[in-house]
This record gives C-alpha cells, sequence and structure tokens, in this order.
C-alpha cells in the first residue's frame, strides 16, 4: 500500500539552478511504489534541493526537454505555476 510511484524518465535540468533533476513521482499509476517510465503516465512532480517544484505534464505536442510532455515549475513559498518558457 504505497501513495505514489517512482518515475525514471530522460536527464532533464532544473529551470531555476539548472542542476540535474531526480526522484520523480507521480500518483497517476498504481500508487504501489513501484518505479514505472515516465511514459507510463500523464503527470510527474519533482522537488529541486533549490526550492523549486517542477511538474511535467502530457501534451500532445510540446517543445519541453522530455517529448511529448511540458514543464511548468513553481518557486520556493510561490503559489503560482510558471512555464519555463516565460523566463528564458
Ligand atoms: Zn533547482
Amino acid at each position: 500500500m504505497g501513495m505514489f510511484d517512482y518515475i525514471v524518465t530522460p536527464d532533464v535540468k532544473c529551470p531555476g539552478c539548472k542542476e540535474p533533476l531526480s526522484g520523480f513521482q507521480s500518483k497517476d499509476g498504481p500508487c504501489g511504489l513501484d518505479t514505472l517510465s515516465h511514459t507510463e503516465v500523464d503527470n510527474f512532480y519533482t522537488h529541486c534541493k533549490c526550492g523549486f517544484w517542477i511538474q511535467f505534464d502530457r501534451l500532445m505536442q510540446t517543445e519541453s526537454d522530455i517529448p511529448g510532455f511540458a514543464m511548468c515549475f513553481r518557486k520556493a513559498g510561490s503559489q503560482n505555476w510558471e512555464n519555463p518558457e516565460d523566463v528564458i
């Protein structure tokens, strides 16, 4: 009985500190603490040590680092989701 699954993704960097991101999780699968590919879920997220929350949502077309998924992020203390294309 778990609350989420672990998600394996291609390499992707934090939009805040540019460090490689890891530790992705999703509540979109069986939530049995299984390890799934990101292609098996429609949504996954992680927390960077710089304070950013990073989330990916499946899209039909996207320019994000992971084909088929769009990244958005939330800075520490912020309630607002932002898209990295807005801050480049
Ligand atoms: Zn970061």
